[in-house]
């Protein structure tokens, strides 16, 4: 009986945490760049690749540590414990791919990070009077090319789980797609496939049900 080796992608915020922790971070930390850039970003006239940079480069590094501090106390989507459970039980990598800072996404998963097998984000450089933004992964308009990174994996079983606009692209590499809030209403609109959730329990029970299938395919 061949096992069908799957990878499961998950967006960060507003999908692992209940809020868009960085969007609040970024209006915490510099109110006046967001003020400013926010809305270019949210027209399009700004990419996210420019726009998210510029905004955090406003930051003085030595505010980071509160930055870091604050994303400690952040809620998490109720069973996100019991789900990465199942994913080990599974032999499932968890591969997070957040348009934020890795140092803010560890911040906050850090009592999880043996859990997971690779987090993927921006970062942010704290040797200078503010905060630099790098980004390895950067690609087209986004700070974090999340569908190119999905490819690096080849033609292995992908899951997607996202919850807005740029998981649109991570959406359209997947084989099965859990979405919520706007990325749910986009799929709906392009009229893809997608299972809704509101939980990780939601995501859980779906995947022991999906999982018994693949492995009968194989
Ligand atoms: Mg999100």
């Amino acid at each position: 009986m061949g096992l069908v080796k799957t990878v499961l992608f998950s967006d960060f915020d507003g999908t692992i945490t209940e809020q868009e922790t960085f969007s609040l971070l970024m209006k915490e930390f510099a109110p006046e760049a967001s003020r400013q850039i926010v809305p270019r970003l949210l027209s399009g006239e700004t990419t996210l690749r420019d726009g998210v940079p510029a905004i955090l480069e406003t930051i003085p590094s030595a505010r980071f540590p509160e930055m870091v501090n604050r994303m400690r106390s952040m809620a998490l989507r109720p069973g996100f414990p019991e789900f990465l459970d199942l994913l080990e039980r599974h032999s499932i990598p968890l591969v997070v791919l957040s348009g934020s800072l890795v140092e803010l996404v560890m911040a906050r998963l850090a009592p999880y990070a043996s859990k997971i097998s690779r987090v993927v984000a921006a970062h942010a450089e704290t040797d200078g009077t503010f905060l630099r933004i790098y980004s390895e992964t950067a690609g087209g308009s986004e700070l974090v090319h999340k569908a190119a990174v999905m490819r690096e994996y080849g033609g292995v079983l992908k899951i997607a789980i996202g919850d807005s606009v740029t998981d649109l692209t991570m959406a359209r590499e997947a084989d099965l797609v859990f979405a919520r809030s706007i990325l749910a209403e986009r799929m709906k609109t392009e009229n893809r496939p997608f299972v809704p959730y509101g939980t990780f329990f939601d995501i859980s029970n779906y995947l022991e049900i999906f999982l018994k299938g693949t492995r009968n395919r194989g």
